[in-house]
């Protein structure tokens, strides 16, 4: 077992059954032990690979996107240029890089990161060397005036619970001990459950499905900050407009693998739900786009313009690499369905290009 496990294993024996939250929180940010905490999780060499690390194209495109939302709603002065779960820092260093083409944009920009990955913030401040940068742990000691922030792979990261429709109530889906003492999943005892109510309608007994506080959260403190100083957000998950079925995750070395059979040491992630994003943003008085694929997306902002213009420089395996990420990023067989983006905005105010009204 791992060291996470073992520790967990102890705590378990003592207290009884673990959340599955509770869990997931613990493997991806216990402070010693926790995937994030202790690694860099990217790329070729690491456990899987995100789009702002498959081409430079991605982080352009969504950086001009929040440009032109900027643009829009008059050039406020200054802004805050916002990410939330940054990884290596790469997607807001391509972010910045295209918004030099805007003028008095980069300028008025004050870059923040919500980064709770003491390993990782090392590595952005390495990458985004050269720019002022402040951290965060959460949005609430974001500075008060607008925010233009993106969240690429952010959501798919919080933790999340899961239960098993039973026939007039939920089981809770949670963390136990099997009788070799190593960590198996099982079910609580039944309940009602008021948040689940309006899922009886469109699920039956033996169904899963999933919540994710902790993100619905996120959408609601993000979208009444819009709501009350402008901005924009672009939110870039895979995941769907809401959950069917067991979306719980574990990645290492790019494979799929049990996620309870090293704790700490694989990447743990669900689906993101879309649905209770924008309904949270709306409660808060903004205004939350239609769900876009991500492939759409991109192809609206011009993302095969971009890969010609940049594959007049390259041969040979380059060109080659280039024409492989600009279809991984956008095939619907590959990333450009399967991931789903949702914008917010004040009321009354343009979503950014390539975004449609809900
Ligand atoms: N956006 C990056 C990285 C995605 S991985 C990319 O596209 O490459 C998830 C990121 O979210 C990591 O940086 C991780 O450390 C961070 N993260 C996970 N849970 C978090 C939390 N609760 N608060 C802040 N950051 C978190």
């Amino acid at each position: 077992m791992t060291p996470l496990g073992q520790l967990l294993a102890g705590q378990i024996a003592v207290e009884g059954p673990m959340r599955l939250d509770r869990y997931m929180g613990a493997c991806l940010l216990h402070p010693a032990h926790g995937y994030y905490a202790t690694r860099d999780p990217f790329g070729a060499a690491g456990d899987f690979i995100t789009a702002p690390e498959i081409s430079q194209m991605f982080g352009e495109m969504i950086g001009l996107a929040l440009a032109q939302a900027w643009v829009d709603q008059g050039r406020p002065t200054p802004f805050t240029l916002a990410e939330a779960g940054p990884g290596r820092g790469t997607l807001m260093a391509d972010m910045v890089r295209a918004m030099r083409a805007v003028p008095g944009m980069v300028a008025a920009a004050q870059i923040h990161l919500i980064e709770a990955s003491p390993a990782l913030r090392d590595i952005q401040r390495a990458t985004l060397a050269g720019h002022q940068v402040t951290w965060h742990d959460s949005l609430a000691s974001l500075p008060d005036q607008p925010v233009f922030l993106v969240a690429n792979e952010f959501l798919d990261a919080l933790p999340i619970r899961q239960f098993q429709r039973v026939e007039a109530g939920w089981s809770e889906r949670q963390v136990g001990l099997g009788a070799d003492g190593a960590l198996l999943p099982g079910l609580a005892p039944p309940t009602r459950l008021a948040a689940l109510e309006a899922r009886f309608g469109d699920t039956k007994p033996g169904d899963v499905v999933e919540t994710c506080a902790p993100a619905v959260a996120f959408a609601g403190d993000l979208a009444a900050q819009i709501a009350a100083q402008g901005g924009a957000a672009i939110l870039i998950d895979y995941g769907n407009w809401h959950s069917l079925g067991d979306t719980f995750q574990a990645l290492r070395a790019h494979q799929p693998v049990d996620p309870f059979a090293t704790p700490g040491e694989a990447d743990l992630t669900a689906h993101v739900d879309f649905e209770p994003l924008a309904q949270a943003a709306r409660a808060a008085r903004a205004q939350a786009s239609a769900m876009t694929a991500q492939g759409v997306l991109l192809e609206r902002l011009g993302i095969t313009a971009r890969a010609q213009t940049l594959a007049q420089a390259m041969t040979g395996q380059a060109l080659d690499a280039h024409i492989a990420a600009h279809r991984r990023l956008t095939h619907p067989a590959e990333m450009g369905h399967l991931f789903q983006t949702l914008a917010i905005v004040p009321q009354g105010v343009a979503l950014p290009p390539g975004f449609d009204a809900l």
